[in-house]
């Protein structure tokens, strides 16, 4: 047998491993759906926080306000009764103000009041959302941690094996090399079958008796005239030769 093929059947072995590596890392989740979820939430958050604030502004000017009107109400009654003022339109026209300042009490208590019940609900939201975020948070990052520590023992891993591959396409000369990674880039990346029980394993046709005598007796380089991989014949019993 040419010995050109154990040489590709060792390396073919590294090539199996590495693409074994390569589905596992497509596979990975980067916890991407995890995140969408978080970044929702923190805007959802940001935007209730932000509401609260509002509201809660609102009514320190409604406040300010009604101390105000409230100031100038007293003082307008104090006006009033003091008996300074004599004059019947002036009376009048200062018995008016002081019942529109009430008006504008009232209204203000009532706006106070809306704004206290609002912002009691606010707040509610704001810790609800907050609590979820969290927990989104949390989510978020022990999916990007598994992730982290899965790319890192894959990054390893594939490393070894790149060097591994190295030194196992070392050893195959060039020729058999270049048949290999051609016949390997066209058919889903196996360029090597074994011939296991006179059949090519790789497609399980049945090979021509002599096809397997000239494998095994000469230095030809054969390939399967079925799925045109080159053809191998392992040692008896199986066993790799490495
Ligand atoms: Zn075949």
């Amino acid at each position: 047998m040419n010995p050109a093929l154990s040489a590709l059947d060792a390396l073919q072995e590294v090539d199996h491993a590495i693409a074994r590596i390569e589905r596992e890392f497509r596979a990975l989740d980067s916890g991407a759906k995890e995140k969408d979820e978080y970044d929702r939430l923190r805007v959802a958050y940001d935007d209730a926080a932000q509401t609260l604030h509002a509201i809660e502004r609102d009514r320190r000017d409604a406040e300010l306000e009604l101390s105000a009107v409230e100031t100038k109400k007293q003082d307008h009654e104090k006006k009033l009764y003091s008996g300074s003022v004599r004059n019947p339109k002036e009376l009048d026209a200062m018995q008016h103000e002081i019942e529109a300042l009430g008006r504008q009490r009232s209204r203000l208590d009532g706006l106070i009041l809306e704004l206290m019940e609002r912002g009691e609900e606010q707040s509610r939201v704001v810790s609800e959302l907050h609590a979820e975020m969290e927990a989104a948070r949390s989510a978020y990052e022990a999916k990007s941690q598994a992730y982290s520590a899965a790319t890192r023992r894959l990054r390893t891993e594939m490393a070894k094996l790149q060097r591994m591959r190295e030194e196992r396409s070392a050893a195959v000369p060039p020729g058999p090399l270049k048949r290999y990674e051609s016949i390997r880039a066209a058919k889903h990346g196996i360029g090597l079958a074994r011939i296991e029980q006179g059949q090519c394993r790789a497609c399980n046709t049945s090979l021509p008796k002599n096809t397997v005598l000239s494998v095994r007796d000469t230095d030809a380089l054969l390939t399967c005239e079925s799925c045109g991989r080159l053809l191998y014949l392992a040692p008896e019993g199986g066993e790799h030769p490495h």
